[in-house]
């Protein structure tokens, strides 16, 4: 018991210089660089026309790691301007910008090109222009961006993923994330001996007979510019079907086996999230998993994957409680995305939870589906130990600047408690397949979920949004218990008029042996209820002592303290 006490003690004192910590000294994000402006802020010359299509037409040398080759871009002008915002690596070449037949003249700056119109482009009217690139691209960046390498074999394997880095590491595009093109063909050229899997549907291979073959992949939705990919190696291929959906696998040809076993994963995958989401966003498309050198990466309709066939990430406990090992978390993770990142865009950079910390939730709904509710609980509070709480999970807006990792785990805890708040599973449900359905193919900023959120609930949840994804510091329940029983509580939050639900009741485990694992809430049983705390004082009859008051934790993310 003394010892308990004592661990409870530091365990306050930890808690209570956690949360003054961030208010003392928020940490500064680094200036943001012009290279970080112009890649990141939608400026006049981004807004000022909408994206139809690309029609991007590369050949690609493996043995020289040489690009080249040109994208056309058509857009429609919303309202008369000479000049136009494109990006392209500075180390690449433009080799010419064409309007018809009349070249362009445009200005480079860092990674950005200006292009500029020898007459207004009127509003309305549909443009479309030639731009000529070849270079040779760098590998930079945490996925490589673009990578000339060689797998196991020897044998030559390009690909990309360049999320982050941006598409124009080795593609001219309006490298953003406001304006996607309504669909896009890609043409890669290659040795004839190499294999290209893109996005979308092949509709032609060609050998052009110069010891090259094209391969012509059509694209026929809405697709971010980083996740336009290209995966060249020499691939093996199999397939499978779920309804009328087609699956399609390709991995080297040592690992077939191996790619059999693991991505048998992906069927009961797609069911479980088309049963909580809605139908798999890019049917036309069909959905493929590639192999790549590299972890993972969401490419539409085209996930790739690199967690070596084998359950958990890259063959660890990802989230160190006994359930990840139980499933490949790149399938789950990567293919999520196809739902949160890819059909539901973030519209900026500055509010990637929409991806990141969806798909992360959405990896724990796979967990219930498959494992079951006490599995899920397990899991998604597993991501505890990984949160920093140190910054603001939204970020600067116009900057591109990633957001920390706190997007991920905290942004998927944070979705575990709304479902808390929220009170019915039912009701959870339907309404993150609302969400979904709401918003699919569609780019959206925090401000729109939040105001569907509000609107499908009636509920003002506002404030419990701004303090998870705006602000550092958890939100701390404070309690102060009083002679002879009865508790004060409230919320200590940055957002005022922070008001949230949350069950407390008897502990389980405040007598249990300090050396067991502690035993999870269970708030169906009895003695347990659901306060409504605000930011100001209120007091309720209890019977239970300091010991035993407990708030249910892994139902909600918040601090704890107890005076
Ligand atoms: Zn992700």
């Amino acid at each position: 018991m003394r010892l308990k006490l004592l661990s409870q003690l530091i365990g306050l004192f930890l808690v209570a210089l956690a949360s003054l910590a961030p208010a003392q000294s928020p940490p500064q994000q680094s200036a943001p660089s012009r290279a970080d402006i112009l890649r990141g802020e939608y400026g006049p010359w981004r807004a000022n026309n909408d994206l139809l299509s690309y029609d991007l037409d590369i050949r690609v040398d493996p043995e020289k790691k040489f690009i080249s080759g040109k994208n056309t871009i058509r857009f429609k002008m919303l309202k008369d301007d000479t000049r136009i915002q494109l990006d392209l690596f500075a180390n690449l070449n433009v080799d010419k910008i064409l309007l018809g037949s009349t070249e362009l003249k445009y200005t480079r700056e860092l990674g950005t090109v200006f292009v500029d119109f020898p007459a207004p482009l009127k509003k309305n009217s549909v443009q479309s222009i030639e731009f000529y690139y070849s270079g040779s691209p760098q590998e930079t960046g945490r996925f490589g961006g673009i990578s000339f390498r060689k797998d196991p074999a020897g044998r030559h394997w390009v690909t990309t993923a360049c999320q982050g880095v941006g598409a124009s590491v080795w593609w001219p595009n309006k490298d953003q994330q406001q304006d996607e093109v309504e669909n896009m063909r890609l043409h890669v050229t290659i040795p004839s001996a190499l294999t290209d899997v893109s996005n979308g549907r092949l509709v032609a291979k060609t050998d052009l007979g110069d010891g090259y073959t094209r391969y012509d992949w059509a694209i026929s939705y809405p697709i971010n510019n980083y996740c336009v990919s290209l995966n060249i190696g020499h691939y093996e291929h199999f397939s499978d079907k779920l309804g009328d959906l087609t699956m399609d696998f390709y991995c080297l040809p040592e690992n077939l086996e191996k790619a059999r076993r693991q991505f048998a994963q992906a069927k009961p995958m797609i069911e479980a999230f088309q049963k909580y989401f809605g139908e798999y966003p890019f049917k036309r498309d069909g959905y493929k998993l590639i192999e790549a050198p590299y972890s993972g990466m969401e490419h539409q309709s085209a996930v790739t994957y690199g967690n070596h066939f084998a359950n958990g990430y890259l063959e660890r406990d990802w989230t160190g409680v006994g359930v990840s090992l139980k499933f490949d978390f790149i399938i789950i993770h990567e293919s999520a995305h196809e739902w949160f990142g890819n059909s539901i865009t973030g519209s900026d950079i500055s509010d990637m939870w929409i991806h990141e910390g969806w798909a992360t939730y959405a990896e724990c709904v796979y967990v219930e589906a498959m494992f079951g509710r006490e599995d899920a609980l397990k899991y998604v509070n597993g991501y505890k130990s990984k949160v920093k709480n140190q910054q603001p999970i939204i970020t600067t807006r116009g900057v591109n600047q990633t957001p920390s990792q706190d997007q991920y785990f905290k942004g998927a805890l944070f979705l575990n408690t709304l479902r808390s708040v929220i009170d019915d599973d039912t009701r959870w449900w339907k309404l993150i397949r609302a969400y979904y359905n709401r918003f699919k193919y569609h780019n959206i900023m925090t401000e729109d979920l939040v105001a569907f959120f509000n609107q499908q609930t009636g509920r003002n949840l506002t404030p419990i949004f701004d303090q998870y994804l705006r602000r550092s510091a958890l939100p701390t329940l404070e309690l102060r218990f009083q002679e002879g029983g009865g508790v004060s509580y409230r919320w200590k939050t940055d957002v005022k008029d922070f008001a949230m639900p949350v069950k407390v009741g008897r502990s389980a485990n405040w007598q249990a042996n300090a050396q067991l694992p502690p035993v999870r809430h269970d708030p169906r049983s009895a003695g347990w209820q659901t306060i409504t705390p605000t930011t100001e004082w209120q007091t309720m009859k209890t019977e239970l002592k300091r010991e035993e008051f407990e708030a249910a934790t892994d139902l909600y993310y918040i601090d704890v303290v107890k005076y």
